[in-house]
């Protein structure tokens, strides 16, 4: 489902942004933001040692999510990349996997509510 689809939403589907904007809700500022917008990222040393590669490590200034770069040294190809995401950071998809549109919609609203209601 696209961002624009939801104003012709189906009731389930209606019940569903509800759910959404309910957990939405409970996120600290921080993660709020970072899920509406995205993240801040900032460059830390590396934890550990790349099987083969370069590891660049990015770590979010505002949520502490890091992203693990693993790329090519000649080439600059990105071999591999990864997230490591802070607590409670990540918001369940509902059972049929797809509510990653709505929950963007959610938390735009939410963000809205609280910032300008
Ligand atoms: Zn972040």
């Amino acid at each position: 489902m696209s961002d624009t689809s939801t104003v012709k939403m189906t009731p389930e589907e209606r019940q569903q942004f509800a759910r959404m904007v309910r957990e939405a809700e409970t996120l600290p500022e921080n993660y709020l933001l970072c899920r509406t917008v995205g993240h801040a990222w900032s460059p830390v040393a590396p934890d550990r040692e790349p099987m083969f590669g370069r590891l660049l490590v990015w770590e979010c200034v505002r949520c502490t999510t890091k992203r693990d770069d693993i790329f090519d040294t000649r080439w600059g190809g990105l071999i591999a990349r990864s997230y490591r995401y802070a607590e409670g950071y990540i918001i369940k998809r509902d059972k049929r996997g797809n509510a990653g549109a709505l929950a963007r919609t959610a938390l735009r609203v939410v963000w809205d509510r609280k910032h300008n209601g």
